[in-house]
């Protein structure tokens, strides 16, 4: 279609902007479900965008009485979108749902429907480079491999505690479990990780990524592998805010957890850089890093806020004065925006330093936004939803604090854009949307021949990092750069940490 919409739709209040590819026509028009004309809107001057196309919008927020509808402009049309008052909450649902699927260690059980499957990678894993076997049942698959890897684990469980925290009644429809029970699955796994010195170690997989099978029949060796202080970092830091969300429901279990950040937080201590890249003989997701100094800001910040000790408050006072505070990043590979957003519950002029932290991050991507509302452009990365996910629980927070609509606009933006409003015209949530991502690079999805509902796409990625993109996506402008093809793993796989960016996204904003 050449005119772009949230293809899940907007409530009745919200603002809606349709981006059109060419000046089609002067007015477009608003069709109801009988094909009538209700709405006559002006369309704006086209403009060249970044991409090189034509481009013009039309503002159509004055339709807000609920029901379906199609834009018409010229010869062109809309898919189909409805006006209603919670136009996302089976998309948030299923979001959430993605994270059972993902489930390692334990059942998938029958409501999962055929990527139902017993329990996987279980028995002991060897710890690289000895004889040494280790119990680390459970966690989430990390994505479209079978791989649980530390990093992006506390990404994700953080992003699914904002989520919570903003908006738990976003979560009152029926998800297959709860989602602070969901975390809980990933949390009990991740403790399993911890060395008995308080360090974590970085991942368990087998040593290499396995063909397109389910993942109980993926029967290789589990190795663990060593150690890292982003590991261990983030450890600390999700461990840490994590032990304040269950203190009420489960004490022992939040005492549990913060015991287990203090240690690893001992830890890096005394403990230099130790960066992970994957061993000789491991080749999958190495989730490696040039610094793990955001993963310790991360951790004294979480400590801090958490437990108030004087030691605690001093190395994240230290750490946030030599943080570059112009950006917030929330990306697994730099979690300092994480410190930003948790350290608003520091005392006074910390607090402050980070609301402000937050404004001119907030302030810098406005700054950057595009006719299709991302803050990217000449080069979108591996992943690239997550940065707009992310972008968009910026922009969230900082309308949290303000009240500034400019922010909240900007944060729907962001949602648009992923279920829809894009120059490739997907709704990058697998089986949502008129026009749905369908063939994500997903083990069990091409292994069953029908794709798993309720999961991002990493969406358009300009580094041509897969020979499948390299064939078809050659000359391709960014955020052109996809394709719905289950061997286009660096543009359309599939991660917790995609996800769950997303939910936080859609949570805030369901509120
Ligand atoms: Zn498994």
């Amino acid at each position: 279609m050449n005119i772009q919409i949230n293809q899940l739709g907007y409530t009745p209040g919200m603002k809606k902007t349709a981006v059109m590819h060419g000046k089609l026509s002067d007015t477009l028009q608003v069709l109801d479900a009988q094909g009538c004309i209700v709405l006559t809107l002006p369309v704006s001057a086209s403009r060249t965008d970044i991409w090189g196309d034509q481009v013009a919008e039309a503002d159509f927020s004055a339709l807000t009485i609920p029901g379906t509808y199609t834009l018409r402009c010229g010869k062109e049309a809309s898919w189909p979108f409805p006006i209603s008052e919670a136009p996302y909450q089976s998309c948030l649902t299923a979001l959430v749902d993605m994270f059972y699927y993902q489930r390692c260690g334990g059942e998938v059980d029958a409501r999962a429907g055929v990527f139902a499957h017993p329990a996987c990678h279980t028995g002991p894993a060897r710890i690289y480079g000895t004889e040494d076997f280790m119990e680390v049942d459970g966690g989430w698959h990390d994505a479209g491999d079978f791989g649980r890897y530390i990093v992006p684990a506390a990404k994700a469980v953080a992003d699914l505690l904002l989520a919570w925290q903003w908006n738990a009644g976003a979560f009152a429809a029926p998800n297959l479990t709860p989602i602070l029970e969901e975390a809980r699955w990933e949390l009990e796994w991740m403790l399993k990780m911890q060395r008995e010195d308080g360090a974590v170690y970085h991942k368990v997989s087998c040593a290499r990524f396995c063909g397109m099978i389910m993942p109980h029949e993926e029967k290789e060796e589990l190795i663990i592998s060593p150690v890292s202080t982003t590991a261990t970092g983030d450890f600390a830091a999700c461990m840490a805010m994590a032990s304040r969300f269950y203190a009420a429901q489960d004490a022992a279990f939040a005492q549990r957890m913060l015991e287990a950040a203090r240690r690893a937080w001992d830890f890096l201590q005394q403990s230099e850089p130790i960066l992970f890249r994957n061993p000789e003989g491991i080749s999958t997701g190495g989730y490696g890093d040039r610094s793990d100094a955001d993963e310790r800001l991360w951790a004294h910040v979480e400590l801090a806020v958490t437990c108030g000790d004087e030691m605690y408050l001093r190395a994240a006072r230290d750490a946030i004065l030599q943080q570059d505070r112009s950006r917030v990043s929330l990306g697994w590979g730099d979690v300092s925006g994480y410190a930003a957003l948790e350290g608003l519950m520091l005392p006074g002029d910390l607090a402050s330093l980070c609301r402000q932290w937050i404004l001119d991050g907030a302030d810098a991507a406005l700054s950057r936004i595009n006719p299709y509302g991302i803050t990217m452009t000449e080069r979108l990365p591996w992943g690239s939803n997550m940065n707009i996910s992310n972008d968009g629980m910026v922009f969230y927070q900082a309308w949290l604090l303000t009240g500034c609509e400019a922010y909240r606009l900007a944060a729907e933006k962001q949602l648009h854009y992923l279920l829809g409003v894009n120059p490739v015209d997907y709704c990058y949530v697998s089986c949502f949307g008129s026009n749905p991502m369908l063939h994500p690079h997903h083990r069990p999805s091409v292994a069953q021949g029908v794709c798993q509902p309720g999961m991002l796409s990493g969406g358009a990625a300009s580094g041509m990092m897969d020979a499948c993109a390299r064939e078809h996506l050659q000359g391709q402008p960014a955020a052109k750069a996809f394709i719905d093809m289950h061997a286009s793993y660096s543009t359309n796989e599939i991660c917790v940490y995609w996800n769950s960016p997303m939910v936080a996204l859609l949570a805030g904003l369901s509120k």
